[in-house]
């Protein structure tokens, strides 16, 4: 996950990622897919097979959902293997019905029946070529690259190692700049050993995308957005421009004061930011370098962690008080069997997976969080995060299986972020937390600490896919990997290698979603749409004020308005659920502007006589 208010993974059911498509013209013209000599299928067969078809995964769904709770709450050897027992069996009945559903690429059908094959058709992540023998080394090299992420640590000389999570820790509070260094190179060896694997597995991969009708992975992914898949790039970097002015400033100021720090040999005034420097294994969010950048006179900011032990908050009061806030906008309270069968405390008798997340077991009524509560202001936001995606989750529970996500990827982690952006001191004076809100003069230290945690993350949320597009494409080819993948992080980010990279490095292998084969473009898209979202709800509900100061709490309004966004599920295309919520039909980026108004006036007022860009 991306940043820190962004801690959970979403587990809708076990449902992949079934994002909506409306299909290129282009790519259902030339289907391969074998269709019988004789009677060719029909559009009554069409909406047969998709009624069976979600009728078969439902069933299948259930139980490796419960699988896959008991061996996240409960890890041990037995429900590991059942839990990876039951999703295979899911995973491979899906990866069938997928394929079917190219059948029907030709047939006439209703808009409702094509968009519902379509949504079956993208569900692959990377589509299996028929021949057995392609599609078992497909997923052979998958969990390889997979293991060999997670197995990956760096040792020193002295032969002391360390984990990727020993090594995050350190990046984000050491000052040494060679020790930093020398974390940056060794995290990066893991990769090198990757790249042959992920080559062969580019080649397979789009010979499985091909079968489907798509000329290539690239095309399959970016398939997924209810537009043509250029459309959806220009799009992409249209949305970019929007924020590029506003993100130049605060690399300018950034840039400036890691120069004062570590002097201007190591971190020169005219080139892109060296990548070992910004707090963060992949300078992808900045947060954690805040000392170093933050303005000189002292900000008065709410303590919420302390003000959470004050008043005598534990863990269930604190998931109490986030579903206050939804029940203030008309939701529903959560259902009895959330508070049994939730895990919100780490328990101590076994091993759990602690990373926040939120679920929703039956697609009915059982949802449940699954957390390892600290008692800190962080994770109250946490909390309320996760808890926009359960009720997310049930406001779509009556729509047919393939339509039960968010509009698209990006809408599932915006709802989440949206609510958190509304934990303002305002929120927290109404709920009795703190006695009395700071002034606006003290609001720029929270604006320059979110923007160093979300603004500064949204170029590295553009340019993985950007880099991963142009390779499933064939557009870059491996000899040509890590060089593509430093000309955009330099050209999106301003941000560079540290030193020369070998010939054989193969960095992009360093970041998870990578070799995780995790698409990524959805962050970017939750990064711009969370602001544009809060900027409506705030409008709908009536706030004065500046829209960093305002929380949609208490707003029946602003609850309307976003229930009937959220209950559309997949149904209809990603530009029509934003347009019942925003009324507008286009992603836009201005909120963000908005948002840190008066951050970039200040970081204007700093970067003046500073030479900024890259
Ligand atoms: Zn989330």
């Amino acid at each position: 996950m991306p940043n820190k208010l962004t801690l959970s993974a979403i587990m809708v059911g076990l449902s992949m990622s079934l994002a909506a498509c409306q299909q290129d013209q282009a790519a259902s013209n030339q289907s391969p897919a074998k269709v019988e000599q004789a009677a060719p299928p029909s559009a009554q067969d069409a909406r047969d097979f998709i009624e069976s078809a979600q009728a078969e995964m439902e069933k299948l769904q259930f139980p490796a959902s419960q699988a896959a709770w008991a061996y996240a709450t409960y890890i041990n050897q037995d429900t590991a293997a059942v839990s990876a027992y039951l999703s295979e069996k899911l995973s491979v009945r899906t990866a069938e019905l997928a394929k079917e559903a190219a059948k029907f690429n030709h047939v006439e059908v209703d808009a409702n029946t094509r968009r519902q094959l379509d949504l079956l058709l993208n569900s692959f992540v990377l589509a299996p070529p028929s021949a057995p023998e392609k599609s078992e080394r497909l997923s052979q090299i998958s969990s390889e690259l997979d293991g060999m992420y997670g197995k990956g640590e760096y040792c020193r000389k002295d032969g002391e190692c360390w984990d990727l999570g020993q090594m995050t820790a350190k990046m984000a509070r050491s000052r040494d700049h060679e020790l930093l260094l020398e974390i940056w190179q060794g995290w990066r060896q893991i990769s090198v050993p990757m790249k042959p694997l992920y080559e062969e597995m580019v080649t397979l991969a789009n010979e499985g995308a091909k079968e489907l009708g798509f000329a290539d992975t690239s095309e399959l992914w970016r398939g997924k957005y209810d537009m043509p898949a250029k459309d959806f790039s220009a799009e992409l970097d249209r949305t970019w421009e929007q924020v590029k002015p506003f993100y130049e400033a605060l690399h300018c100021h950034v840039r400036a004061k890691l120069g004062d720090y570590y002097g201007t040999d190591v971190v020169p005034q005219d080139k892109p930011i060296p990548a070992h420097l910004l707090g963060n294994m992949w300078a992808q969010s900045w947060g954690n370098i805040y000392d170093l950048v933050k303005p000189e006179q002292k900000m008065q900011v709410p303590d919420v962690t302390a003000a959470l032990k004050k008043h005598g908050y534990d863990e269930i009061k604190m998931v109490k008080q986030a579903e206050s806030f939804f029940t203030s906008l008309g939701f529903e309270p959560l259902p009895e069997t959330f508070w049994e069968r939730s895990q919100f405390v780490k328990p101590q008798d076994r091993d759990v997976i602690c990373h926040a997340s939120a679920w929703d077991l039956d697609d009915k009524d059982d949802l449940r969080i699954k957390m390892c509560i600290q008692k800190t202001g962080e994770e109250f936001n946490v909390i309320h995060h996760e808890l926009g995606h359960n009720f997310y989750q049930r406001a779509y529970k009556n729509q047919p299986l393939l339509y039960r996500g968010s509009a698209n990827d990006g809408f599932h982690e915006a709802i989440g972020d949206t609510i958190a952006l509304s934990i303002t001191p305002k929120y927290l004076k109404q709920i009795g937390l703190i006695n009395e809100i700071p002034d606006e003069s003290n609001d720029l230290g929270m604006l320059l600490q979110v923007a160093l945690d979300k603004i500064a993350f949204v170029p590295f949320g553009l340019m993985v896919d950007q880099w991963r597009w142009k390779v499933f494409s064939g557009e870059v080819t491996p000899e040509n990997y890590n060089q593509a993948w430093w000309e955009l992080r330099e050209k999106y980010q301003g941000v560079m290698a540290p030193v020369a990279r070998d010939a054989n490095a193969f960095d992009p292998g360093a970041k998870y979603h990578v070799p995780g084969n995790t698409p990524y473009t959805r962050y970017f898209l939750a990064h711009i749409l969370q602001f544009q979202f809060h900027k409506a709800l705030c409008e709908i509900a009536g706030d004065q004020g500046p829209v960093h100061r305002c929380s949609i709490y208490g707003s029946k309004e602003a609850g309307k308005a976003l229930n009937d966004m959220l209950e559309m599920g997949m149904s209809k295309p990603w530009q029509e659920a934003l347009q019942t919520m925003t009324g507008s039909n286009q992603m836009d980026a201005t909120a963000i502007l908005d948002y840190f108004a008066p951050l970039k006036t200040w970081l204007d007022q700093q970067n003046q006589g500073r030479q900024c860009g890259w």
